[in-house]
This record gives C-alpha cells, structure tokens and sequence, in this order.
C-alpha cells in the first residue's frame, strides 16, 4: 500500500468509548484523518466532539426496529431534536433482520409508503442527510431470511429502497454497503441507480462483504469504480462494542488492500462465517488509480458533507 494522503471513513459507530479510543488509534495508523460517526447515545457523541474536536461528523442512530415497534412519531420527535443534540445527520439500520426481531410482516410499513414519507419529509425540510442500510448479502438470504412470514425476496428489498431514492428525489443518501449490490451480477443495476437517481452516494463498509464480492471480478469492479468514481465513498463500517484491535486493524487492511493493490488470493485478514465452511474468502486487489483513490478516500466525502465543516 502506497497511498500516503488523508483518508476519511464514513462509516464508524461508537457504542462503547473505550473502544472508540482504540478504534481512532488504529485508524489512524491506517491514514485515517476524519470520519462520519455513527452514535448509539448522546453520551457517547458528546465525548467523542469533546476528545476529538474537528475529527468528527455526527449521525444519530436509529435501529430500524423503531418504526415497527414504536411508531413514525417516535421517530419523528427524534428526528426534531438532533439538530439540537449536536448531529449532522441521521442513520438507519434497517436490514431485514430488524423485521425479524419485531416480527414486522414482509409488507409491514414500507420505506417507500406514506407512512415513512412523514420521516423524510421532515429530514428533507431540515437538510438532514440519511444514511441508510436496507438489504443484506445474497449469502443472507440464502441462508438467514428463509422464513417466508417475516422476510421476502432481495429483489423485493431492493425494489423498496429504490423506491426510497426515486420518491425523495430533494433529499441526499449515503447507501450503506454498497447500495446493497457488490455482487458482481448486480453491478449493472447499480449503475442503472447511478444514471437514473443523482441524489446519492454509496460507501464501501462492510469490509467483508465487499472484499469478497468485488474480488470476484476485479476488472469489472475496476471498471466500475472508475466510471461511478464521484459517487463511492470510503467506509469499514466498524462498530466500536469493546475494545477489539484484531478487528478493527483487518477491516482498514481488507479494504485497503482491496483498492489500492493489485494482490491475487490473498485470504481475507480475518474469517468470514459465510465462507468459513466452503474453502474462504480472497482478496483480488483492484489496482485503482491514484486519482480515484484520493476522490473515493477524501474528497467525495468532503465534498457530500461540505455544508458540515
Ligand atoms: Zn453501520
């Protein structure tokens, strides 16, 4: 890795601080200058602003379990205070799994229905930029969202976060994961997103499941990466529950291997339980250009947040 220019991560969670602490240290040692962080409390953001002045911008946290459970007006009324509270913008976990937990029905309020349209009028209203995780791995679905009471299809998933980008056209997304689609065959569709919508971005986080996926074709991600260049944007996606080095040094070398070098079968840095059982998971490095690297590691994000410094 010969990159040596800041690099900003748009995907951390703090939980735990201590943790945060470890999670900086490390970073930093990978480049890492600035980051959107992720905060599961008021406490923690607070002493993340007070011990690293500068270094962050805020995202309140939302579990996607929150609008099954406790309603839009719940969300609402956190929606109305994170101005307020010090946040920049707002996060939602809302993989499948959130349905599970709650037992929400696969049809159960919708991200594209009126209902949530309340949520993203206000976040529009505001200037509030939302981050947002909807779908999961094909490996998921395959394996975790067999039980046809709770959960459908990934194409039906992908079908209501579409709907998401293409009903609030004035507000401004950061799609977790990949938009959901580093398989290599979904690519397509992406780039479909990518020409048909201009309101969003998407972030490299996980580490493992986008290491693995756009290893299998590290030509066709190279294209990809090239061509949608001012739209990706650097992310591992790390959530700071304890103090773990292990974890958080192989997620920021996964994915710096993955763009920067041109390494064949490499084994990813750490396990992956989807692959663990059927011979792991490889990285194939995408080799990319120093000038994209410095969009996708800096200035995409600076320039997306560029209202926030
Ligand atoms: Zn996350």
């Amino acid at each position: 890795m010969t990159f040596n220019e800041p690099i900003f991560d748009a995907h951390i969670h703090v939980v735990d601080t201590d943790a945060l602490d470890m999670l900086v240290e490390i970073s930093e040692s990978y480049g890492v200058k600035e980051s959107l962080l992720i905060c599961h409390s008021l406490g923690a953001r607070n002493y993340a602003e007070k011990t690293y002045p500068g270094r962050f911008i805020f995202a309140k946290y939302f579990s996607g379990a929150m609008r099954f459970v406790d309603g839009v007006d719940t969300i609402l009324k956190e929606i109305a205070t994170l101005r307020d509270e010090g946040y920049h913008m707002a996060k939602m976990q809302s993989a499948p799994v959130m349905r599970g937990r709650t037992a929400a029905k696969p049809d159960d309020l919708r991200m594209d229905e009126n209902e949530m349209a309340r949520v993203f009028d206000v976040m529009k209203d505001e200037g509030i930029p939302f981050l947002l995780h909807l779908s999961d791995p094909d490996t998921y679905y395959s394996t975790r969202y067999t039980d046809t009471s709770v959960y459908s299809s990934k194409e039906r998933d992908l079908d209501e976060l579409e709907g998401v980008l293409k009903r609030h056209s004035a507000l401004k997304f950061q799609l977790a994961h990949f938009g959901s689609q580093p398989e290599i065959y979904r690519l397509d569709n992406l780039a479909r997103w990518f020409d048909t919508y201009p309101n969003f971005n998407i972030d490299t986080s996980s580490a493992r499941w986008v290491s693995r996926e756009l290893s299998k074709d590290p030509r066709r991600a190279r294209e990809f990466f090239k061509k949608y260049q001012n739209r990706i944007v650097f992310g591992t996606d790390c959530v700071t529950w304890r103090p773990e080095r292990d974890y958080y040094e192989g997620r920021y070398l996964a994915l710096r291997l993955l763009l920067e070098t041109a390494i064949k079968q490499r084994p990813l840095p750490f396990t992956d339980t989807d692959t663990v059982n059927s011979g792991g998971t490889f990285i194939n490095g995408l080799d990319l250009p120093r000038s994209v690297l410095r969009k996708i590691y800096w200035l995409n994000a600076k320039d997306f947040y560029a209202e926030f410094w």
